[in-house]
């Protein structure tokens, strides 16, 4: 009965959180509800938040032992960690109804974390995760606003992450409280606390200040595909359009300005591909998706958020904190995200 009540509460924040693409994009973002003691819900891999349903789209898993894990890992050992932590957490996740599905690759920092977790990539919280000016930005921002918040300078996503995580909150000093909103650079933003109604408020009134800060005001642009041919979508989106036709465009502009690990693998790897599944045409303003529909959106949204994200810290006169190198490099062999992306192709099937 009551793990039953747990998981709609977690259906609900999915739902909440998943159907803005100005909080989420494509299958980016996740959420987690512990359901007792040991065991907690997870959006599985590969999904997107708004198809999470009672019966679907999530993993039960045991965060003790993910956690236990974390606190007990010998870090002076030569060896694969990131491949060990998948190892684990696909060992402490329960198959029932005969799937089998990977939790998140960030179910790491969801074990650590209070009993609701949000992950957003929202792209408010972008535009601070992504400049220099972010984090000092954050405390003139939240100051006096009732929650404490920490900053993760980038760290590669998976084992590395959630070690940091779990570091940063045990060296607070004892008499802080424990943060609930965390900002994660080049990345996205991390709101946690026992308390559902809390958890979803905190969030929300993170947006909202950062959108009062920059005075931004109106709506977040929808996304519109239109389909062109077999597994071909052609851009409606007038946000993306306006911006390929202006002289902030350039081809080369993902590859120069690497924001997150979300453009890497949903817009520079189709992009900058042999067969490439999105086709820039500059000369007739056009924007093509040669993909099915389902993958064809989340590009579309990770490219919107991308835009959006660049022409904002523009307009602020921010400086972008782009990804280095070897950071790149990284996601790009990443073996939890050629998994996404594979699921993401056979889901569309
Ligand atoms: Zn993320």
């Amino acid at each position: 009965m009551e793990r039953n009540k747990t998981l709609q509460e977690l259906v609900w924040l999915c739902q909440k959180i998943g159907r803005k693409i100005d909080y989420v994009q494509g299958g980016g973002g996740n959420i987690s509800v512990k359901l007792d003691s040991q065991y907690m819900a997870i959006k599985a891999s590969g999904f997107r938040l708004d198809q999470v349903t009672e019966e679907d789209g999530y993993v039960i898993v045991d965060y003790q032992k993910i956690k236990s894990f974390y606190e007990n890992v010998n870090l002076s050992q030569n060896k694969d960690y990131e491949k060990e932590s998948l190892e684990i957490a696909q060992k402490s996740s329960l198959s029932f109804s005969g799937k089998v599905l990977r939790p998140s690759v960030e179910v790491g920092f969801h074990s650590v974390l209070d009993r609701y977790v949000i992950h957003s990539h929202s792209v408010y919280a972008n535009i601070l995760a992504c400049s220099c000016e972010g984090r000092q930005l954050c405390y003139q921002i939240f100051k006096d606003k009732n929650f404490n918040f920490i900053w993760i300078p980038y760290i590669n996503p998976g084992f590395s992450l959630t070690i940091e995580i779990a570091n940063q909150l045990r060296s607070l000093p004892a008499e802080d409280k424990r943060p609930k909103v965390i900002f994660m650079e080049n990345h996205g933003l991390i709101v946690s606390s026992d308390n559902l109604k809390e958890v979803y408020e905190v969030h929300e009134r993170v947006n909202l200040l950062i959108k009062r800060w920059f005075k931004i005001r109106g709506r977040y642009p929808s996304c519109v595909l239109k389909q062109i041919g077999d597994n071909r979508y052609q851009s409606r989106t007038r946000f993306i359009l306006d911006f390929i036709k202006s002289e902030k465009f350039e081809f080369e502009l993902f590859e120069k300005y690497p924001l997150y690990p979300d453009q890497l693998v949903y817009i520079n790897s189709s992009l900058y591909a042999e067969n490439p599944k999105i086709e820039i045409d500059l000369q007739r303003g056009r924007v093509i998706y040669n993909a099915a529909y389902s993958e064809a959106l989340a590009t579309e949204e990770t490219l919107l958020a991308y835009l959006y994200v660049i022409t904002k810290i523009n307009k602020f006169s921010l400086t972008i904190k782009t990804m280095s190198q070897n950071e790149m490099e990284y996601i790009k062999n990443w073996e939890s995200e050629k998994y996404r992306k594979e699921l993401l192709k056979k889901m569309a099937k």
